[in-house]
Order: C-alpha cells, then sequence, then structure tokens
C-alpha cells in the first residue's frame, strides 16, 4: 500500500539521492482540477510555470490519454516530451513513435463513429471524443437519471465489437474508453522513453491519478517513484491525497534538485 507522499518526503528524497531524474506527468486530474469538459481542464500559470521550471533541470515527459495534437496543443511547453492516446503515440525534438494498433482495430474503431457520435447527440451532456487510435466517451456531464438509458445505449452500441476481440473497454473517472487489444499501455510507453538518448539513465518519477496510470506505476516499479493522486493506492510507492498537492511536491523537487547540483 502507497505512503502518503507529503510524509514521506525524506524516504522519497532518499529514493532520488544522487540520482539523474526524470518526470513523466499524466495531464488531467494530476496537473489540472477536474473539469466538467475536457477542453475545460487548463493548466493554471503557476503549474505552467513550474513544469517549465523543472523541464530546465530535468527531461519532462507528459503522459496523458488524451490525442496528441490536443495535449502538445493544451500544455503547449516547447522542448517536453509529450505521449499521447495512453502512450500510443509520442513525439519530443528528438524522437517520434507510433505504436501500430493493427488495421482490424483501427477498421473497429471507425465503425464504431456513427454510433458513438449518435450517442453524442442523443444525450445532453455526453461528449464523444474521436481520438483515431482509441475513443472516450465522457459522462461527467450527464444527469444522474439519464444515465441507465444512455449506458444502455452504448452498451449496445459497443456490444458487436467488443464481442469480436479487436477492441476492449476501459473505465476512467466518468468516462469509457474503447482501445485496441494491444500489449501497450502508459508503462510500456514511459519504458520505451526511457530508453531514449533524453530519458536513458535516469530514474523516473511519474505521476498519475487513473485506473490507465496504474499500469504505469506497475511497469516501474522500485526502479522509479510512482505516485498515484487521490488515495491511497496497491500498485503505486506513494500517494497523494488532492490534486493542489502535485504543486507541493513538484516544488519540493525543484528545490531539493537545485540545492543538489
Ligand atoms: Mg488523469
Amino acid at each position: 500500500m502507497s505512503r502518503y507522499l507529503l510524509k514521506s518526503m525524506e524516504e522519497a528524497r532518499s529514493c532520488l539521492k544522487d540520482r539523474d531524474i526524470s518526470l513523466f506527468l499524466d495531464y488531467d486530474v494530476t496537473l489540472t482540477p477536474v473539469a466538467g469538459r475536457p477542453e475545460d481542464a487548463r493548466l493554471s500559470f503557476q503549474m505552467k510555470e513550474l513544469v517549465r521550471m523543472l523541464a530546465v533541470s530535468m527531461p519532462v515527459a507528459i503522459v496523458s490519454g488524451r490525442g496528441l495534437a490536443d495535449i502538445t496543443s493544451l500544455v503547449g511547453i516547447d522542448g517536453l516530451a509529450y505521449a499521447g492516446n495512453h502512450g500510443l503515440e509520442a513525439v519530443a525534438p528528438d524522437f517520434t513513435m507510433t505504436y501500430d494498433i493493427g488495421r482490424a482495430a483501427r477498421e473497429e474503431l471507425e465503425g464504431l463513429v456513427p454510433a458513438l457520435s449518435e450517442l453524442q447527440e442523443r444525450f445532453k451532456g455526453v461528449i464523444f471524443e474521436n481520438k483515431g487510435v482509441s475513443h472516450t466517451v465522457h459522462y461527467r456531464l450527464l444527469g444522474s437519471r439519464q444515465f441507465p438509458l444512455f449506458k444502455e445505449g452504448f452498451d449496445k452500441a459497443v456490444a458487436p465489437a467488443l464481442s469480436r476481440g479487436r477492441v476492449r473497454l476501459a473505465e476512467s473517472k466518468r468516462a469509457f474508453e474503447i482501445r485496441a487489444c494491444v500489449n501497450w499501455d502508459k508503462g510500456r510507453a514511459i519504458l520505451w522513453m526511457l530508453e531514449r538518448n533524453r530519458f536513458r539513465g535516469t530514474t523516473p518519477v511519474f505521476i498519475g491519478d487513473d485506473e490507465t496510470d496504474k499500469d504505469a506505476y506497475r511497469a516501474l516499479g522500485p526502479t522509479g517513484l510512482s505516485v498515484h493522486v487521490g488515495s491511497e493506492a496497491d500498485e503505486a510507492a506513494f500517494h497523494l491525497i488532492a490534486q493542489d498537492e502535485v504543486k507541493v511536491f513538484l516544488k519540493l523537487l525543484l528545490d531539493t534538485h537545485e540545492a543538489a547540483c
């Protein structure tokens, strides 16, 4: 079970002592507060400056479930590495990577577009995001009384594709995700990035908040330092209770790093 990070800073510091650190950060609900609509999740000025300053001292990657173009423009800091679609695509000044999900999975995702668009039309508060190599259907803004009817429509829309086994359903916070059945996730993408020049030989710190971030905690294991935002988590070494504590930890990380230099 994870330890509360702000009460375990000495332990965290000793894990990172005398190491070159790299920082891998989820975006939604890790760097930004919860937002009703995906486009409303904006980095605060202070958080953006903090990430920018950290990126001067250590290699930083943003690792998000959003599409790559979306996350790159939302964060808008030059020189970082960005991984989108839960790690299926990544870009940095010195590399690009696209994981091939295969034609069959691409066709399944494509085939779901009309039915998921129709659900968005039918239910006010449902937002369908076509991210190319995965889909997200957000229902945070849907009234709770509408949920059962929406869920029934959603299940009906995706059942045939799920039964063919090329795509699978994953749940995140008030959203359903339809992803290709591939052996690739945020954790594998981080391990892949750790083999690139800019990250090679560093000790990774990863901060996330959602189910898909647990793949990254598991992948890093004791070779890195993983932090789960929101509650205790079996898979992570540490946790923070509230999203605004991420800023506190990142400031401590920056101070610690600067003091060591
Ligand atoms: Mg998140």
